[in-house]
């Protein structure tokens, strides 16, 4: 399997099918028999190719102005996450590690989709047809209308991450009280979905050195902020360049026309052009932490 994912999707398309195919011909009418590794890449190619026929049909009945393009497999080794500059709190380096962008020299970036309040099926069937992934940090006071849409979307392979339950401004609350919040949801999102979160983002983007402290303490391994983010009708941006780098995190929301002067596929339009148009795939978040 590694030289599979070591060599580029472009290498392995060429010539798998004809020349593997025909050096290998199956006696006695049977299907030819590939040597397990040209047989591992004959499956990747066609699992490539596969996907860039569904994605380029599916941009195309989405709106996108250009397809997506795919994310290099997963990472061998996960980047070594560091808190960035500025943004640490006294005794960090035992507490989760707080950043905008992922340490990686790849041309991808990660998208993460807050709050819950807006429940769009029309989002979950774009993404899924794109194939674009993304992470979802919820808040217990809006999801819990309609926890069954976010199970749709856990059972189409998203992370259901911790938001807290009321989304309060953290730093107001004393240590206990952000516990409350900061537990509580892990308890709701483990009792709903099954699963205990790995990452949590505070509201706003606000916290002090207790919000850490409570979310290591509820297990809690890391604390992704955002760049960038992405609007129905525009992006705005962390960086003074104004622009995308390898690993940067977007931020967006499950909102719509309520708040945003479009939807939550209007977004995805958005997003996407200035992420494809600037030659940059979107990865999963999970695949680097
Ligand atoms: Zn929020």
């Amino acid at each position: 399997m590694l030289t599979v994912a070591a060599l580029g999707a472009g290498a392995v398309a060429s010539g798998c099918a004809s020349d593997a195919r025909n050096g290998a011909g199956g006696a006695h009418g049977q299907p030819p028999q590939l040597a397990p590794p040209a047989q591992a890449l004959h499956e990747y190619a066609q699992r490539v190719r596969a996907n860039h026929t569904a994605r380029a049909a599916a941009a195309r009945y989405w709106g996108l102005s250009q397809v997506p393009l795919a994310a290099p497999p997963p990472p061998a080794v996960k980047p070594r996450l560091k808190t960035r500059k500025g943004f640490g709190v006294r005794g960090h380096a035992q507490l989760p590690p707080v950043f905008t962008t992922v340490p990686t020299e790849r041309k991808v970036v990660f998208l993460t989709v807050d709050d819950g309040a807006e429940k769009d099926p029309a989002f979950l069937r774009m993404m899924s047809d794109l194939r674009i992934p993304y992470t979802a940090f919820l808040s217990n006071y809006l999801i819990k209308t309609n926890y069954g849409y976010f199970k749709q979307m856990q059972d189409r392979g998203t992370a259901l991450n911790n938001h807290t339950l009321n989304h309060r401004y953290m730093p107001d609350l004393s240590y206990k009280a952000q516990r409350r919040e900061i537990c509580g949801m892990q308890n709701v999102i483990e009792k709903r979905y099954g699963k205990r979160p790995e990452l949590f983002r505070p509201p706003y983007g606000n916290y002090d050195r207790d919000t850490l402290r409570a979310a290591k303490s509820c297990g809690i391994k890391a604390v992704p902020l955002w760049a960038s983010e992405g609007f129905a009708d525009r992006m705005a941006w962390r960086e003074w360049d104004r622009d995308l780098h390898p690993g940067d995190i977007i931020l967006t929301h499950f909102r719509g026309s309520d708040d945003w002067d479009g939807s939550m596929t209007d977004m995805v339009r958005t997003v996407m052009k200035t992420v494809t148009g600037r030659g940059y795939a979107v990865a999963r978040l999970e695949d680097y932490l």
